[in-house]
């Protein structure tokens, strides 16, 4: 393990010092010959790293924990969780590390982070290890959703280990450098509260109060603010997903954030035929996770976060409770009033039409896009043409034409802004036969369609010439599309 002497951008340690009840010291396994696959050069410099020494031979080692810098300490944070309804007491970083903190001049923390790094005391059966594939999947992913003005973990770069990993097959090993507002999940607050040390269940709250929801430290009761706080992140959060078309997948509470970020891009996927029973996941066999159900997963989560934060929001059991559950009452009106925000800015209807009306018409397209299987994005993205005149595009995707045509008319009467609906619905998404396309090309040495589908998902609401490719959605030959958890 090396040291390097002039680090670009300083990784302070404050989670390790501040919470040692739920860090583990630990180093990253070293990878025999590491290849920077991809490097988010403006993110690196946002960081304050010099992009130029992150792609050399030391800069890379960096990236992927084998070089350290002098007053770094990583660490395998602990946390709990429910995966799939059931409780886990210890997952924790299993194959991950917490490598420091980067301060932005603005004084706010940002995690560093690293995923495929290497077996730690969380791993269990795990091999530690993650693979090219999904972790390149990840960056493509995390990145898209960055660009849609969805919060969300960043990725900075994925180095391939150059070390097979065995999986169905053997496959190239890879770690990914993560950037995210913080790791703090749900999971960390049920971990915390499962140990019955009430100090440090306050210390993580006030932490996640500095770190995230400052705002809350000003109210009479803090604790039930950080609450109100998350409940009302996440329900907008949730709202955007939907909004977009996109499914999560894994919505354990190990993987939902107080931050508000979307985390753990793993069986994810954006729907292309609008079916609100989407599920891409190949463990999900019930369809917890469903398209549908995520506000639901969503809220249920936020009970167990609330249940954790208990004992700080009131002495009195009883009150506690009340207090929560008044707090978590508010999560269904929150995420609403997202959503119909969101779908009146997809029809590009003014806040000035009468809410029923607007309503209606929300309610009416979207039986009528359910019924046909339209293309989510493409079909929505075509209305702003219908706004223009041309609703041909968009009709073409409709079965039931009568109903479309008596919809439009009373669409057009609320005059949409087709400028503000381009502005709202996205041309290019990381589409599943895409993604998997740019992973098998990478996962054989040619990065070329990772670096086209990067480019197109980064500007996804301006259409551009040559691109038509990545406005499209899958060829039947694609088949119905699956994913793949924890690779
Ligand atoms: P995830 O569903 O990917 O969020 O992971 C759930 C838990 O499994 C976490 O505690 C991970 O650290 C752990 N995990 C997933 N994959 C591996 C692996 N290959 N080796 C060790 N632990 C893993
Ligand atoms: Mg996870």
């Amino acid at each position: 393990m090396s040291h390097i002497a002039h680090p670009t951008a300083l990784l302070e340690g404050h989670f390790a010092r501040d919470f040692p009840e739920m860090a583990i010291p630990w180093r990253a396994e070293e990878a025999p010959d590491p290849q920077l696959l991809v490097l988010n050069q403006p993110l690196a410099v946002e960081l304050g790293f010099d992009p130029d020494f992150l792609r050399s031979p030391e800069g890379v080692r960096l990236l992927i924990g084998n070089a350290v810098p002098e007053e770094a300490n990583p660490v395998a944070q602990a946390y709990s969780g429910h995966q799939f309804g059931w409780y886990s007491p210890r997952l924790g970083d299993g194959r991950a590390l917490l490598l420091g903190e980067i301060a932005s001049a603005d004084g706010k923390l940002r995690d560093v982070h690293l995923k495929g790094s290497g077996r730690t005391p969380f791993a269990r059966n795990g091999d530690g290890r993650a693979v090219v594939g999904p972790m390149l999947r990840e960056y493509i992913v995390s990145e898209s959703m960055h660009a849609l003005n969805i919060p969300t973990t960043r990725s900075l770069a994925v180095v391939a280990t150059g070390r097979p990993v065995q999986r169905e097959t053997l496959l190239p090993g890879a770690v990914l450098t993560r950037v995210a507002g913080s790791h703090l999940r749900v999971g960390s607050f049920q971990f915390a509260r499962a140990t019955d040390d009430l100090g440090l269940l306050r210390r993580l709250a006030d932490n996640a109060i500095e770190r995230h929801h400052p705002s809350s430290a000003g109210e009479a009761n803090r604790y039930l603010g950080l609450l109100r706080d998350v409940i009302s992140v996440q329900a907008r959060l949730v709202a955007q997903w939907m909004l977009v078309g996109f499914v999560h997948g894994v919505m354990n509470t190990d993987n939902m954030t107080v931050s508000g970020e979307t985390i753990d891009y793993g069986p994810c996927a954006f729907m292309e035929g609008f079916d609100p029973g989407a599920v891409f996941s190949s463990i999900d066999e019930s369809g917890r996770y469903a398209y549908r159900n995520q506000p639901l997963v969503a809220e249920w989560n936020l009970a167990r976060f609330a249940e954790s934060l208990a004992p700080l929001i009131h002495d009195d059991e009883e009150q506690a409770v009340a207090l929560a559950v008044e707090a978590l009452n508010g999560f269904r009106q929150q995420y609403s009033a997202s959503w119909f925000n969101g779908m009146k800015a997809k029809l590009g209807v003014s806040d000035r039409v009468d809410h029923d009306v607007a309503s209606e018409l929300v309610d009416e397209l979207l039986g009528l896009v359910q019924e046909s299987r339209a293309d989510y994005t493409s079909f929505f993205r075509s209305l702003g043409k219908a706004a223009r005149g041309h609703a041909e595009p968009a009709r073409g995707m409709i079965v039931d034409l009568a109903a479309f045509d008596a919809w439009l008319e009373r669409w057009r009467a609320v005059t949409p802004d087709a400028d503000a609906m381009d502005r709202a619905n996205p041309i290019y998404i990381p589409r599943n036969h895409l993604v998997e396309e740019a992973l098998s090309a990478a996962t054989e040495g040619d990065t070329g369609p990772l670096e086209r589908l990067l480019q197109a998902v980064d500007s996804p609401y301006s259409e551009r010439p040559g691109l038509e490719h990545y406005a499209a959605p899958a060829p039947e030959s694609f088949g119905p599309y699956r994913t793949f958890c924890g690779t």
